[in-house]
């Protein structure tokens, strides 16, 4: 069953794509009657870990999960302080929440919505005890100019790659670049396993220390098969990967190419669609290094207008959404509120427009034509 091209596309903001194996896989995972933790998990990492050029991969059970288990493989714990941008969706602020750390908010480039390497030198204090960049749209962020006066300061990297799994940095995958990186497969990101997540560790270590987190701090000896006890030796989680899961994630990889390509034609129609459109800027993804995971525009006469232009467009049945409420301004953070100029002022202008790998060019050229039509018709 492969996904049909009908042309509805653009009623979705985002949505999964099948490629079709995916449900002979789910069946087999099915019968073999190891639907938790198991070897289809586990061919699962290694061919993660083949796809992006690493060592080893860590399977876990969501992106969120990932964030939260790495932060905590980096030491980090109560009263910590974690440099993050305001600018994300709020599953990265909530990991470092559950570690017991506290956000350090910072602002965001408007042309990338993405961290500097500046902005986040300008933010470090002496609690900080770790850096999250978060790789909005599928663009890498690159601070490696920065790592000399990080290590020095024992400050760890955990990337958040939700967006980003596919992407390159220079000629590597993210991932593949040295800071401990987390992915999300949840339904709609660029690799989907249903639910699923996955951190690329930076040390042997690190990557123990996860495996053991996941599994509620039990650790069994390789004598497993011939010994029936076990140690619970830490903390830990139930935060595995299900085989089920796996094996949607196997066969999404297998044609991860497919959905490569068509993510970065779609972003570049876009791009040509809506160039020239006065007062309409879209969000710089780097679109020739990253798999774009979304398509962002800002509309540049603020909150008003965006907000005509999305009721708008819904009423045409077109799926735009808003991508994110910024979070240094959520209740559940007030605690570390900061002005955030930057921030505050994109929050208001972004727009974000139907994405993802079933989208057809005859989509993205209604999307454009009823946005100009938006444009024209809705008061400034
Ligand atoms: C999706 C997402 C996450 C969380 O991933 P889940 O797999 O949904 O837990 C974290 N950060 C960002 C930026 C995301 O988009």
């Amino acid at each position: 069953m492969t996904q049909s091209l009908t042309g509805t596309g653009a009623a979705h903001n985002a949505r999964p794509y099948l490629h079709g194996p995916e449900q002979d896989a789910l069946c087999e995972a099915l019968a073999s009657g190891q639907w938790a933790h198991g070897p289809v998990t586990e061919r699962f990492e290694q061919e993660l870990a083949t796809f992006l050029g690493v060592p080893d991969v860590v399977a876990v059970a969501s992106g969120t999960t990932a964030l939260h288990l790495g932060l905590l493989a980096a030491g980090i714990g109560e009263g910590d302080e974690v440099v993050v941008p305001s600018f994300t969706f709020c599953a990265s602020i909530q990991a470092i929440r559950a570690t017991g750390a506290h956000p350090r908010f910072i602002d965001v480039d408007p042309a990338t919505l993405c961290v500097t390497a500046q902005q986040v030198a300008d933010a470090l204090t002496p609690r900080t005890r770790a850096v999250m960049p978060v790789l909005f749209g599928g663009r890498a962020v690159d601070l490696t100019v920065l790592r000399g006066a990080l290590d020095e300061r024992g400050i760890a990297v955990v990337e958040d790659a939700a967006h980003a799994f596919g992407s390159y940095q220079g000629l590597r995958r993210v991932g593949a670049t040295g800071d401990a990186t987390c992915f999300s497969f949840d339904p709609i990101k660029n690799l989907t396993c249903g639910e699923g997540g996955a951190l690329v560790p930076c040390t042997k270590a690190e990557a123990q220390a996860v495996r053991r987190l996941r599994t509620l701090g039990i650790t069994r000896p390789e004598s497993a098969r011939t010994d029936p006890s076990y140690q619970v030796e830490s903390f830990g989680l139930r935060a595995h990967l299900p085989s089920l899961h796996a094996a949607i994630g196997r066969v999404q990889l297998r044609h991860f190419a497919t959905v490569e390509n068509a993510r970065r034609s779609l972003w570049r129609a876009y791009r040509t669609e809506l160039s020239g459109l006065d007062g309409v800027v879209l969000v710089d993804v780097d679109v020739d290094h990253a798999v774009p995971f979304n398509c962002v525009a800002r509309i540049l006469d603020g909150p008003e207008r965006r907000d005509r232009l999305f009721r708008t467009l819904r009423e045409a049945g077109i799926g735009v959404g808003v991508h994110y409420p910024p979070n240094h301004l959520q209740p559940a953070f007030a605690p570390w509120r900061c002005p955030l100029p930057a921030t505050e002022q994109v929050a208001g202008q972004v727009l974000s427009l139907p994405f993802h790998p079933a989208l057809t060019e005859e989509d993205i050229h209604r999307t454009a034509s009823a946005l100009r039509h938006a444009l024209r018709t809705c008061p400034t």
